[in-house]
């Protein structure tokens, strides 16, 4: 294998790959993506990602944490039985978490609040902290600007933001961008933007089985086409695929503690 790449946010617990889970994985494997990471979603995903873990420990590592789309009433009680599992196993990662305004904004406050929360225990266990925004820039920053701090780090994952926003990650000091399938989606204007990221800043996921890659657009995505979104990189930034590679996989490998 002439190079690796970490998938750093790829969802492979998730019913749409019951049928074909571990071929999946061992697809990804052949293509040289040796490591994926696996964010939370809520309770009910738990026992689906420890499962894919268990079955490929060299592979596929968990994170913890609760979905801004899934803060619901009983937000606190879920957090509290979450926080446990930290003392029970080892995670890569605080999340996924962060702030939703698209599918719902009258949780706001909920979100806010169980966001904090989980930035506190991302700071108290040294983990990295992974963060979905969407239509929430402004309300993700306010928190980062009181709360951020030189033991905070963390990764704005499926980052489409511009370059105002891009600037603003980095100079937070402990932060990365996560590219995805839509740097491949031309009308994203995501192309301009990350001509202009430095590349030590960016790692690269999938978010599968969603945002699927060119030249799948359209159909469920998987770990393996990781490797699109690599090419895409490599392209937008004129250097080889072999590059990109060897500095994302570094990048991951630090966020992440990952050994290399
Ligand atoms: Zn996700």
């Amino acid at each position: 294998m002439s190079f690796t790449l970490i998938d750093t946010h790829t969802h492979l617990y998730l019913d749409a790959f019951d049928d074909d889970r571990h071929v999946m994985v061992k697809r990804a494997l052949e293509t040289g993506v040796t490591r994926m990471l696996l964010p939370n979603i809520d309770v009910a995903s738990i026992d689906g990602m420890h499962a894919l873990c268990d079955a490929f420990p060299d592979n596929c590592f968990p994170m913890m944490g609760l979905h801004p789309c899934d803060v619901k009433e009983n937000f606190r009680e879920v957090l509290n039985r979450m926080e446990t599992l930290f003392s029970q196993r080892k995670y890569v990662a605080v999340g996924e978490t962060g702030i939703d305004l698209y599918w719902d904004k009258t949780t706001l406050s909920n979100q806010i609040e169980s966001f904090e929360i989980q930035v506190e225990w991302a700071k108290r266990l040294n983990l990295p902290i992974v963060i979905h925004a969407r239509d929430s820039f402004n309300e993700i920053f306010e928190v980062l600007d009181r709360v951020n701090d030189d033991t905070l780090r963390g990764v704005f994952h499926c980052f489409t933001g511009n370059l105002e926003q891009a600037r603003k990650i980095i100079d937070y000091g402990g932060f990365m961008m996560g590219l995805g399938g839509v740097l491949t989606y031309e009308k994203s204007g995501l192309t301009e933007v990350v001509k202009d990221i430095p590349l030590e800043s960016l790692i690269l996921e999938t978010d599968s089985p969603f945002l699927t890659p060119k030249p799948y657009r359209g159909k469920r995505n998987e770990s393996a086409y990781v490797k699109f979104v690599a090419e895409k990189l490599a392209e937008v930034k004129n250097i080889s695929l072999q590059e990109v590679a060897t500095i994302t996989t570094a990048n991951a490998e630090e966020m992440f503690r990952l050994p290399s």
